[in-house]
């Protein structure tokens, strides 16, 4: 940064500080969404309806690693009080300050598709279907403003998702958060009751996998986080499988689990067979986000649990439902530490959460996986097998639910959980603040597992004393043998 935009940076600063002293109320959204026939262009017209003195509008510029949210906006024209259109001046992109209190407002956003990664995470339109998110396409709501909307999506052909909101008339919803809306549009959806209450699936053309047994394997891994976490998130669900924007190679996804709706975007696999399989293993990814972190009230950045957690428990819970052998848990834990050795040198996963969508991924993933082990295989010994990772999720769920909760910060609540069992709250720090690759030795004693591969991997004693039996047998290793004998 040179010193004459620094400069440029605190006036600008200066400036939206005093303005924003002003604008922490009143920010709910009406906005009427229309898709244009051409598909790649969105219209919103919207106003404040609960008229406060808002003079700035402040758009998301960047999610999930793409950039450059914020210059699609264009055309962006503002109303005062009285009808007159009123100046607006942009600070920055996506950064826009009126002269005097706005009333309403309305922009057309270009939504073409990402052509790299991030279809499953930003709002975008191709030939009349796509996914819209509120959170970059309407205003942030600034400081404690209200980040309710009310919004109609017109011109669309045919709109899933929305459980965070309530349909309120023809595609038109209610949201009391905008940040965690997301409405899937295709003319090809098919959408499917499953058995668990206020539970949808909503799939867009034909797959592999058959739609009965897609149902039926969204009740059952719904079914088990309910058992794990020992309640159900506040709200309606609902779950969109669809294609991505342009022809991808077989074996390709991307998902985004927002508020209550899943979003999943995949080409079919190659082969028929493994198209359950697949579906089930993002499944059971996604839908720990439901409770993990989309269900809880807590505060600031902490991937490095859930992610990590989700894609242990996934891996895990895919044993236990006999989708995947042990083995393949074994196989994902040692990749796991062959991704972790590789990590950048003082990288720590506290660190790695910071940089996720900056290279700091691969860390975070494949760390954050060995940490949910290493606390589970740590609780399991501590307390011979009376005590699993299950319980902590179980006490963060419980304590931390949406519903009921005040927001707290996460981290500290995280080690606070961990400290009411057998006292792993100091391991759980350590592992989240370990700037080098996780040395699984000390934790591998009397488990049952060993290093292998000169340390680049894991497997299962050959032969394991009695003890460590039951915890290779309480993460799965019976259900792998008795599949194995088939
Ligand atoms: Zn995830």
């Amino acid at each position: 940064m040179t010193a004459k935009t620094g400069i440029c940076l605190i006036l600008k600063t200066a400036f939206l500080v005093a303005v924003l002293a002003n604008v922490f109320y009143g920010q709910a959204i009406d906005a009427e969404i229309k898709v244009g026939a051409d598909g790649n262009l969105i219209e919103v017209a919207a106003n404040f309806p609960d008229a406060g003195d808002i003079r700035n509008l402040t758009f998301e510029r960047e999610f999930a690693g793409v950039t450059g949210l914020a210059d699609r906006i264009s055309g962006i024209r503002t109303v005062g009080k009285d009808g007159r259109e009123i100046d607006l001046k942009m600070f920055a992109p996506g950064e826009f300050v009126a002269a005097e209190p706005i009333k309403a407002f309305s922009y057309a956003v270009r939504v073409d598709p990402p052509a790299e990664s991030g279809q499953a995470h930003i709002s975008w339109l191709k030939d009349g279907r796509g996914v819209i998110y509120l959170a970059d396409l309407l205003p942030l709501a600034l400081g404690s403003g209200s980040p309710a909307a009310t919004v109609r999506i017109a011109g669309a052909k045919d709109v899933a998702g929305g459980g965070d909101c309530s349909s309120i008339g023809v595609e038109t919803f209610q949201c009391s958060d905008r940040g965690r809306a997301a409405f899937p549009i295709s003319a090809g959806f098919r959408t499917l009751k499953t058995k668990t209450p206020g539970l949808l699936l909503t799939v867009e053309g034909t797959w592999g996998f058959d739609y009965a047994a897609a149902a039926a394997e969204a009740d059952k891994v719904f079914a088990e986080y309910k058992a794990i976490f020992g309640g159900v998130p506040k709200g309606r669900f609902d779950i969109s499988i669809m294609r991505f924007a342009g022809d991808v190679p077989p074996g390709k996804y991307e998902a985004d689990t927002r508020g209550t709706s899943i979003v999943i975007l995949s080409s079919d696999t190659p082969f028929k067979s493994q198209s359950l399989q697949r579906l089930s293993s993002l499944l059971r990814h996604e839908m720990f986000h439901l409770w993990l972190p989309n269900g809880v009230a807590l505060s600031g950045k902490y991937d490095w649990f859930y992610e990590g957690a989700a894609i242990y428990m996934a891996n895990r819970l895919g044993v236990a439902m006999n989708r995947t052998r042990f083995d393949d848990l074994v196989g994902s834990l040692s990749t796991a530490v062959a991704f972790d050795r590789t990590a950048k040198k003082g990288l720590s996963l506290a660190g790695a959460s910071d940089g996720r969508w900056d290279g700091g991924g691969t860390t975070l993933y494949a760390r954050g996986m060995l940490a949910a082990f290493i606390l589970d295989l740590e609780l399991l010994k501590r307390s011979k097998i009376k005590l699993s990772l299950d319980d902590v999720l179980r006490k963060l769920f419980t304590t931390h639910d949406r519903r009921n909760a005040s927001k707290v910060e996460a981290t500290p609540a995280i080690i606070e959980a961990f400290a009411g069992f057998e006292s792993t709250d100091k391991l759980a720090a350590e592992l989240l603040e370990r700037a080098e690759p996780l040395d699984l030795t000390p934790f591998l004693e009397n488990s049952g597992f060993e290093l292998s591969d000169g340390g680049r991997g894991l497997k299962a004693k050959e032969k394991p004393s009695s003890r460590e039996k039951a915890i290779l047998n309480k993460l799965g290793y019976n259900n792998w043998r008795k599949l194995s004998l088939r």
